[in-house]
C-alpha cells in the first residue's frame, strides 16, 4: 500500500488491551502486596513459559472443557508443532514440576506465578482475550492445611488490598472413589432435563457431568437448581478433609459458605474448590478461583503428588480497586524550572545526580518562559520547584520554593545536592 493512501491507524487485537500510567500505579501496588504476602507465607516465584504445546493443555485442562474445546489459541508453528499460548499456569508449573524433577528433592513446594493468560472468549467488562492471573500453587501437601493455609492467604491479600465486598464459596468435588456415585445421580436427572440443557450440555453431560453445574446458560442453571448436592456423597475421607477445612477456616475468621453448585471449569480438580465472588463486575463474579487437584501431576506422567492452588483474575481485581479509590500519578518529588540553555546544562546535570540518590525530578527541555514552567510543575503536582535563573546561577545560588506554602528560599549551588537530598528525603 502507497504511503498516499487513507491508511487507518493500527488498533490493538480486540479482547486485548493497554495498560496505561495511570493504571499500572495501582497494579504495582496490587503486584507487591501480593509479592510481599506470598514471600512471608513461603512461596517462591516461579516463571514459565507464554507458549506450550498444546497436548500439555488438553491433557490437563480436558477435552471437555470450555477453555479446551472453544477458547484455546492454538496454532501450528513454521514446523508444524501445535502450540497454544497458555490459558491458565496450573498446567505448566505441573509440567516444569515433573519435568526438573523437583519431588526427588523435596516434594512439598510452595510457588506463585504472575503474568498473562489467554482465551479466546467474548469481550466484555471484565472478561479480556489476554488478561493476567496472579496464581499460587503448593504441591505436595494431602493435608487440608494446604487448602487452609491458601484460603487464608488469599483472604489476607484482599483484605490488605481493602477489598471486603467479596463472598468466599467453598465445595468440594470428591474424589475418585466417591465421584462416580455422585456423577451417575447427576447424570439421570440430566438424562431427564435434556431438552432444557444448551447445545454444548447436551453434548457433555454424558461424558463429563459435572461441568453442566458449571454451565452459565439460564436454561442450564434452572435446570440444576435441583440437582443433588456433591456434599451428600463423599467418602468418609473426602468428608473429614472438607470439614477440617471449613472448620479451620471458621476458626480462622475467614467468611465464606457453602456452595453445593460450585464445580469450576477445569476437569482436574478433586476434594476443596472456592471461588472468591463480587457483585462489582456485573456477569463476571468470579475475582478468583482455585481448588486441588490431586492426580494431575501423576496424570502427566510425575510421581503421585497432592497439589492446590489458585489463580487470581488481576484484571478483575484492579478494576474492583480502582472503582473505589481512583488511583493518582506519582508526583515528582522536585521540578526543577531553569532560565537559559546554561542554566538548563547545570540544571539537567543536577536531576541526573538527584535522580541516582532517590529524589524523583522533572524539568521541561525546551526554551520555556517561568510562567510556562510553573504552570507544568502545577500540573504535575510537584511539591517543591527549584527555580535555577543564569544570573543568580552566575552569583553562585538558586531559590527552591515551596507550592503550598508558596514560601521561598534562596540556597547556595555549593553543597546544593547534599542540601536537596537532606529536604527532600
Ligand atoms: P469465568 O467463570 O468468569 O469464565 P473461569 O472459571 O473461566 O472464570 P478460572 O479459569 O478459574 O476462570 O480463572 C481464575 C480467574 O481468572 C477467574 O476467577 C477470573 O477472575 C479470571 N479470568 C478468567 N477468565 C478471564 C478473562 N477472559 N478475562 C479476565 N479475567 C478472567
Ligand atoms: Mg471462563
Amino acid at each position: 500500500m502507497s504511503q498516499t493512501t487513507n491508511q487507518k491507524n493500527i488498533q490493538l487485537i480486540r479482547g486485548f488491551k493497554d495498560i496505561l500510567p495511570g493504571e499500572t500505579e495501582l497494579w504495582q501496588h496490587i503486584e507487591r502486596t501480593a509479592i510481599s504476602l506470598f514471600e512471608d507465607f513461603g512461596f517462591r516465584e516461579i516463571r514459565i513459559p507464554i507458549m506450550e504445546k498444546t497436548e500439555l493443555f488438553a491433557r490437563s485442562i480436558g477435552e471437555d472443557t470450555d477453555i479446551v474445546e472453544k477458547e484455546m489459541y492454538t496454532f501450528a508453528d513454521r514446523r508444524g508443532d501445535m502450540l497454544t499460548l497458555r490459558p491458565e499456569a496450573t498446567a505448566s508449573i505441573c509440567r516444569a514440576y515433573i519435568q526438573h524433577k523437583m519431588a526427588a528433592q523435596d516434594p512439598v513446594r510452595k510457588f506463585y506465578t504472575i503474568g498473562p493468560m489467554f482465551r479466546r472468549e467474548r469481550p466484555q467488562k471484565g472478561r479480556y482475550r489476554q488478561f493476567y492471573q496472579i496464581d499460587a500453587e503448593i504441591f505436595g501437601v494431602a493435608a487440608p492445611y494446604a487448602d487452609i493455609k491458601l484460603i487464608f492467604m488469599l483472604r489476607t491479600l484482599f483484605d490488605r488490598l481493602d477489598v471486603t465486598d467479596t463472598t468466599a464459596h467453598i465445595n468440594s468435588l470428591g474424589c475418585p472413589a466417591c465421584r462416580p456415585r455422585f456423577k451417575a445421580a447427576l447424570a439421570q436427572l440430566l438424562s431427564e432435563a435434556a431438552p432444557k440443557l444448551c447445545s454444548d450440555c447436551n453434548r457433555r453431560k454424558d461424558r463429563n457431568p459435572l461441568r453442566v453445574m458449571d454451565c452459565k446458560v439460564p436454561g442450564c442453571r434452572e435446570a440444576m437448581a435441583g440437582a443433588p448436592s456433591i456434599l451428600d456423597y463423599l467418602c468418609a475421607d473426602c468428608r473429614a478433609h472438607f470439614a477440617t477445612v471449613t472448620d479451620t477456616l471458621s476458626r480462622l475468621g475467614v467468611p465464606f459458605e457453602i456452595d453445593k453448585q460450585l464445580v469450576r471449569g477445569l476437569d482436574y480438580y478433586t476434594r476443596t474448590a472456592f471461588e472468591i465472588q463480587t457483585g462489582a463486575l456485573g456477569a463476571q463474579s468470579a475475582v478468583a478461583g482455585g481448588g486441588r487437584y490431586d492426580g494431575l501431576v501423576e496424570s502427566l506422567g510425575g510421581p503421585a503428588t497432592p497439589a492446590i492452588g489458585f489463580a487470581i483474575g488481576f484484571d478483575r481485581l484492579a478494576e474492583i480497586i480502582a472503582a473505589g479509590a481512583p488511583v493518582t500519578t506519582r508526583p515528582p518529588d522536585l521540578f526543577i524550572a531553569a532560565l537559559g540553555e546554561t542554566a538548563r546544562r547545570q540544571a539537567f546535570e543536577w536531576s541526573a545526580a538527584l535522580g541516582v540518590a532517590g529524589i524523583g525530578v522533572s524539568m521541561v527541555y525546551a526554551d520555556k518562559s517561568l510562567k510556562a514552567q510553573m504552570k507544568q510543575a502545577n500540573r504535575q503536582n510537584a511539591g517543591r520547584v527549584l527555580i535555577v535563573g543564569e544570573s543568580e546561577l552566575a552569583a553562585g545560588t538558586v531559590v527552591l520554593r515551596d507550592m503550598a506554602s508558596k514560601s521561598q528560599q534562596e540556597i547556595p549551588v555549593k553543597g546544593l545536592i547534599d542540601h536537596l537530598v537532606k529536604a527532600l528525603c
